[in-house]
Formats: structure tokens, C-alpha cells, sequence
């Protein structure tokens, strides 16, 4: 019997799963599959998670169950630290534990990661959603912020904690300044007695001149539009200039520095190809490009290296954007690249990407759409995204709860999901909140002298 061709697939994203999954009855083939976290991530939701829409366990089911069905796969967890292109291995690592894989054919699918443009000091105080950890992270912080301005007697404290500033207005960015002032406006406005949420300020950077550039003037002008309605301040043509824990500094474009009072800060101004990138393109010498991303040959694979693929947010190919379909069908692609030549049948064709559309929604009952050359704003935009979105959910349950998240978000104004930590007093400050006095701990009782 001929031995397994052994693929092993770096990633259990939106390329790695849809390539896992296309290579699915093909017996010949033994998949390995890795990725440094349990499950596939499903990020076009990740705002969701981080406004109390919907659970994490929602957007991110185990990737193991996923493919539970499926016999010519093993799941791996581990983060892989190295490429061995000349012995075709590749190295991974979990909790100090190392384990050398052997491949035949390699994907590399491992995505990307927030980009702070060479200021990665500012991470810690504007966190950026790419990760199930980011949007914890900063649901803690949003409903923590509220938390707190309740608790504050100082004006001026309090309107900091009431003043959010996101930072680039792409789609991520547009969602996450239009649900901050859902929640503010609209849905918890009503929970608090001494904070005023209505007075709450979202304001929304960009260096560009228009929100969700990608899309177009026209519907650009409608999101603008929507989000001024929802009372999202948008401050275009203006740069980040410094982000420390109380304040945001910007500079617009006459070189006016302004310091912004605000203590939640969210960073979705860029992205770029995960650390993993430099790893491979050291070992098969190459330079990077734009985005950090690996340059492509037309069928996805690296020049001289016919036997590793590239897809998804990674791979530099005629400046194709970092969207999930654009993963998705690469992962399709190169299964059938594998599956041609397992059969020996012609393989090298182009890969091209099929285009179908773009969309984002600003509000409840709001989004954009751009679709084949048809611009759709509004409710039945937001319909599509809805049904778009629901299809591409993993999971029949994980469909069933979102749908009835959504309708208590949107029809009610409910939000399921406001567990966290309040994370937002970094030790030894404290003494930054004047609590209201009614709410001081007594005194403690004087001890009885023995
Ligand atoms: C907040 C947000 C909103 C988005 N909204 C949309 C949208 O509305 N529509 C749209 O089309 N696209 C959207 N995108 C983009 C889309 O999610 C990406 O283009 C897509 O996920 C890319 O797929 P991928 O397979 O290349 O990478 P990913 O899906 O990011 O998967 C990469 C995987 O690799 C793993 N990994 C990374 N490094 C390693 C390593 N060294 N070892 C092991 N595993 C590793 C990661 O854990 C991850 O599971 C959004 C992205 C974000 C962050």
C-alpha cells in the first residue's frame, strides 16, 4: 500500500479550515493541523464579543469538534516557532514543550496581527481586536468603564471614564464606535443612577477622509451619515500621536496637537501578517512585503518551494485584501492543487480570486454593502449581513444562539454577555477614583485593648 502524503496545515483559520475541509475523503492524505489556540475563530464577529452581544464559545468553536467527522485530520495544539524547509519539518511549541512534525506538502494559513505602525508601546493602554483574548479584554474594559463612572464624584474624572475613542475607521472600527454608543445611548443608558451614559462621547480617528474607504464615496457619506445620527463624533484627516493610560494625543493634518481625556481606547487601524511570516521568509529567503505578507507565486506557492503554500492574510498576491473569502478560497485552491497532483493530473493553474462583495453594518437595523457593483445601505444591507454572516457561522447551535442573542440585542436592547473583571485601575492608582462618599468602606471598629 502507498504511504500517506502527509499535509500539514499551519492555522485552523479561515484558510486552514476550508483547505482541512476540501481535502476531506481524500484517504491518500494524512492532515496535520495546527494552530497555538483550540479553536477556529470566526473574527468578522469578534465586536460582537467585545459589546455583549454574543458569547466567545459563539464565534469560536473547538476546532476538534468541528472536524470530529472527519478521519484524515489530527488536530494539533501548538504554536510553531520554526520551518524547516531543506528536512520539511515544522516545529511547535506549548507550554515549553516542543514537538518536530514531518510534512510533504505544507500550508502555511497563520493570518495576522493588530499593527501599531512600529508603536507597539501603545498596545497596552489601546488594545485591538484579533483574538478571543482582545475582545474579552476590552468587553471587560467598556462595561468596566461605565462601572466606574458611576462610582466617580469628579466631573472631569468621570467624563474620562465616559469618553471612547476608537482608532481607525475601517469596518472593525466603524462596528465597534457604533455599538459603544448603542450601549452608551441606547442600551444601558437606563442601568445607572448617578453616570449620565447619554452624555457618553465615542469619537472615531482616521488619518483618511472618509469611513470605510474600501467602500466607496457614496456609502462612505452614508455610514458618516449613520454614525453622526448615532452621536459618534468622526475626527477625519487626524493621526495618533501618543496613547497613555488616561489620554489620547492626535494631530490633524495643520499639525494641531489635541489631547483627548479618554480612558478606553481601541486600536483597529491595522493589521499585519503574523510573526510566523518572518520565520518563513527567512528560512526560504525572501523579503517580506507590504503587510508583512510572503510573496506568492500565481498558484499560492513560494518560488523554488513547490511544496509549501502560502494563503489568506500571509500571502502577498496582486494586493488581494485581508478578507475571509480571500483565505477561504485559497484554502479551496490549494486542496485541489494537492488533490491534482495526488491524482497526476496538471497542476501550477492561477489562482483567482472571485470577488463577491463587501459589507459592514454601523448600527442595529444599519450596514453597507457593496456588491458586484450594487451599493445597498440601510436595513435590507443589514439584513444581508445578518444572513451572510449566520451562513458562514460554524456550528448549527452556535447559529441557533446567535440568532436569539441578536433579536435581545436589537429588538430589546438588552446585552447577554456582560461578565468580566473591571481591569481598569492598574495597581498602585487607585487613588484615581473619588468614590461618591455614601459608598467609602466604614471605618473599621477600634480594637478592643486586651
Ligand atoms: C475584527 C475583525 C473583523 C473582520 N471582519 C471581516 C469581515 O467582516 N469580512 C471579512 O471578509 N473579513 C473580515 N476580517 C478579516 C478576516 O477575518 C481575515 O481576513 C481572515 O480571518 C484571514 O484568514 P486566515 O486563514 O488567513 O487567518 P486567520 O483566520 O487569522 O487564522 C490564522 C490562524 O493561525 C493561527 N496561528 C497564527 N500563528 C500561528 C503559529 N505560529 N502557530 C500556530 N498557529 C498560528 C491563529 O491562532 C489563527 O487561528 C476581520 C478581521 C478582524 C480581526
Amino acid at each position: 500500500m502507498a504511504a500517506s502524503h502527509r499535509v500539514v496545515i499551519i492555522g485552523s483559520g479561515f484558510g486552514g479550515l476550508f483547505a482541512t475541509r476540501e481535502l476531506a475523503g481524500v484517504k491518500s492524505v494524512e492532515i496535520t493541523l495546527i494552530d497555538r489556540t483550540p479553536q477556529h475563530l470566526f473574527q468578522p464577529l469578534l465586536y460582537q464579543v467585545a459589546t455583549g452581544i454574543l458569547s466567545e464559545g459563539e464565534i469560536a468553536p473547538p476546532t476538534r469538534s468541528i472536524l470530529s467527522k472527519q478521519k484524515n485530520v489530527r488536530t494539533v495544539l501548538g504554536e510553531v516557532i520554526d520551518i524547516d524547509v531543506e528536512a520539511r519539518t515544522v516545529t511547535s511549541e506549548v507550554l515549553g514543550t516542543t514537538a518536530v512534525i514531518g510534512y510533504d506538502t505544507l500550508i502555511v494559513a497563520a493570518g495576522a496581527r493588530t499593527s501599531y505602525f512600529g508603536h507597539d508601546d501603545y498596545a497596552a493602554d489601546a488594545p485591538g481586536l484579533k483574538t478571543i483574548e482582545d475582545a474579552l479584554e476590552l468587553r471587560s474594559r467598556i462595561f468596566g468603564a461605565f462601572e466606574l463612572a458611576e462610582l466617580e464624584t469628579d466631573p472631569v474624572k468621570r467624563a474620562e471614564w465616559l469618553t471612547f475613542v476608537v482608532v481607525g475607521a475601517g469596518a472593525t472600527g466603524v462596528e465597534m464606535a457604533g455599538q459603544i454608543a448603542e450601549l452608551a445611548h441606547r442600551s444601558l443608558a437606563g442601568n445607572f443612577r448617578q453616570a449620565d451614559l447619554k452624555a457618553a462621547r465615542i469619537i472615531l480617528i482616521d488619518g483618511g477622509d472618509e469611513p470605510l474607504s474600501a467602500f466607496g464615496t457614496k456609502l462612505a457619506a452614508r455610514a458618516a451619515k449613520q454614525l453622526g445620527k448615532l452621536g459618534v463624533e468622526l475626527w477625519l484627516g487626524t493621526m495618533v500621536d501618543d496613547v497613555d493610560a488616561t489620554s489620547i494625543d492626535v494631530v490633524d493634518r495643520a499639525g494641531k496637537h489635541t489631547t483627548i481625556r479618554a480612558r478606553t481606547k481601541v486600536w483597529s487601524a491595522g493589521v499585519t501578517a503574523a510573526p510566523l511570516a518572518k520565520v518563513l521568509a527567512d528560512r526560504v529567503g525572501l523579503k517580506q512585503i507590504k503587510g508583512g505578507r510572503i510573496p506568492v507565486q500565481r498558484d499560492l506557492t513560494i518560488a523554488g518551494h513547490k511544496d509549501i503554500f502560502v494563503i489568506g492574510d500571509m500571502a502577498g498576491l496582486d494586493d488581494l485584501p485581508g478578507v475571509s473569502p480571500v483565505a477561504i478560497q485559497g484554502g479551496k485552491f490549494v486542496a485541489d492543487q494537492i488533490k491534482r497532483r495526488l491524482l497526476g493530473k496538471e497542476s501550477g493553474q492561477a489562482f483567482k480570486y472571485f470577488d463577491k462583495g463587501s459589507m459592514a453594518t454601523v448600527s442595529r437595523f444599519n450596514a453597507v454593502a457593496s456588491i458586484k457593483g450594487i451599493q445597498l445601505d440601510g436595513f435590507v444591507a443589514w439584513v444581508l449581513w445578518l444572513v451572510v454572516h449566520l451562513f458562514y457561522l460554524v456550528g448549527f447551535k452556535n447559529r441557533v444562539t446567535t440568532v436569539f442573542h441578536w433579536l435581545v440585542s436589537f429588538i430589546g436592547s438588552s446585552r447577554s454577555e456582560r461578565t468580566g473583571s473591571v481591569p481598569m485601575i492598574p495597581s498602585g492608582r487607585s487613588d484615581d477614583l473619588a468614590v461618591r462618599a455614601d459608598l467609602k468602606p466604614a471605618e473599621p471598629p477600634a480594637t478592643a485593648a486586651s
